[in-house]
């Protein structure tokens, strides 16, 4: 039975893979094809990085612009939290779609079938299974296919809650034989950590560090359970990575105070232009009848010492957006090579969320276009894959569907992404 199993380390940047660090993860490299120009969605945020994992298509296609965005809604900007439980249900309403491609789940429901375990967000978790093909598993709810609630995963959002996840995860979703047990053909491990303690904690420091081992160790609970599958018989491609890597915040940014008293945005409230911050970077949302605003607002981004790179409507394509619910502009703040205090490289701005609260400057945050929060790790050991070799293919997020369906000798049709199995494998 071929079958693939998916772990992923929330914003874990491949330049803390090493030895002391990560055993695990650095020993798995040795069996493994590596990865080392791997990069994450635009923005590098985790429930827009879900969703793009879940279809292979970038935001342009699938729809969930960002961890914030705006939906045009009887013809007015309205901003939303993506991470909200209830975010792509409304949205369906609202556009007529969760997500505007399939998922993973709602391909394989025919062909074995999902089973996916999340401790990040509920808008996160639920944009890889929005209209309940397979099996998933949140703390704000589970569901069965058909969308039907299946009580709740009982763990706390933090590495304590990552291991109990996991090993329910192994228990539940690879173990061999056990009465109940589901052997899916995909099985999809997103753990928290170490990015919900980068948030809080300087990269580097040594609460960053005791957790980024806890992570590694639950990488290797699922490796080893991967060998004892093996040992059955099952053909198993197993999938470790991450969704995005992290840059330390430098400064915060209030851009729409910024806009407001640019007198371009009318007022806090105004729905003539919405800024979303995605972290290190921001979508701004120019309402379709203050189309007028367009030149003046683009100068006044080019000149803004925040922003790094601004990217107007046309200019979206190059990172996988388009300028759908009236999005003009977007902004990757601008970030530098400088180290923190621990000696790791890579800064950036951040942008005020909407609500008003931030991570704390010196902390970890992503979102952006900047080099370290654009460098997750990618490792994939199975069929397809030369064992220790590092490859410099650029490769993305997008790819990881493609790739699954290969495996499953499945068609990867109608994706943004390209399957990475080299040479690819023979038919069933
Ligand atoms: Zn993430």
């Amino acid at each position: 039975m071929h079958r693939v199993v998916v772990v992923i380390l929330d914003g874990l940047r491949r330049d803390f893979i090493e030895a002391a660090r990560t055993p695990n993860l650095h020993r798995f490299a040795t069996r493994a094809a590596s990865f080392a120009a791997h990069r994450s969605a635009f923005p590098s945020a985790t429930r827009c990085v879900s969703a793009t994992f879940a279809t292979g298509c970038h935001p342009a296609r699938h729809g969930l612009q960002g961890n914030a965005m705006a939906l045009l809604e009887a013809g007015v900007l309205v901003p939303h939290d993506a991470g909200l439980p209830g975010f792509l249900q409304h949205k369906r309403v609202v556009t007529g779609r969760a997500l505007a491609e399939p998922t993973l789940a709602e391909r394989l429901a025919p062909h074995g079938g999902a089973v996916i375990f999340s401790n990040v967000s509920p808008g996160a978790a639920y944009a890889h299974d929005p209209d309940g093909f397979g099996h998933l598993h949140h703390r704000a709810g589970s569901f069965a296919p058909g969308r039907i609630p299946a009580g709740r995963l009982e763990v706390t959002l933090d590495a304590a809650g990552d291991r109990a996840m996991t090993q329910r995860f192994i228990a539940e979703a690879l173990v061999t034989a056990p009465l109940g047990a589901r052997r899916p053909a995909l099985a999809l491990l997103w753990c928290a950590e170490p990015d919900h303690i980068q948030h809080d904690q300087p990269l580097g420091s040594p609460a960053h560090l005791a957790v980024l081992a806890e992570a590694d160790r639950n990488a290797g609970a699922v490796i080893e359970a991967i060998d004892r599958l093996r040992q059955d018989g099952d053909e198993v491609l197993l999938i470790v990575g991450s969704d995005h890597g992290h840059e330390t915040v430098s400064g915060l940014v209030d851009v729409e105070a910024d806009l407001i008293a640019a007198g371009l945005k009318s007022s806090r409230e105004s729905t003539d232009i919405v800024a979303q911050s995605n972290g290190t970077s921001t979508l701004i949302y120019l309402a379709p009848e203050r189309a007028a605003l367009r030149p003046a607002l683009d100068a006044f981004l080019r000149s803004r010492d925040w922003a790094g790179i601004v990217l107007d409507a046309d200019e979206l394509a190059t990172v996988g957006q388009a300028p759908h619910n009236a999005l003009a502009f977007a902004v990757s703040m601008r970030a530098s090579a400088a180290a923190n205090r621990y000696g790791v490289p890579g800064t950036a701005l951040a942008a005020m969320p909407r609500a008003g609260e931030a991570h704390p400057v010196g902390a970890g945050q992503h979102g952006g276009l900047a080099a370290f929060e654009q460098s997750p790790f990618l490792m994939i050991d199975g069929d397809g894959f030369a064992p220790g070799i590092t490859s410099a293919r650029p490769t993305h997020i997008v790819d990881l569907a493609p790739t699954i369906l290969t495996h499953l000798r499945l068609p990867a049709t109608g994706m943004d992404g390209s399957a990475l199995q080299h040479p690819p494998p023979a038919a069933a």
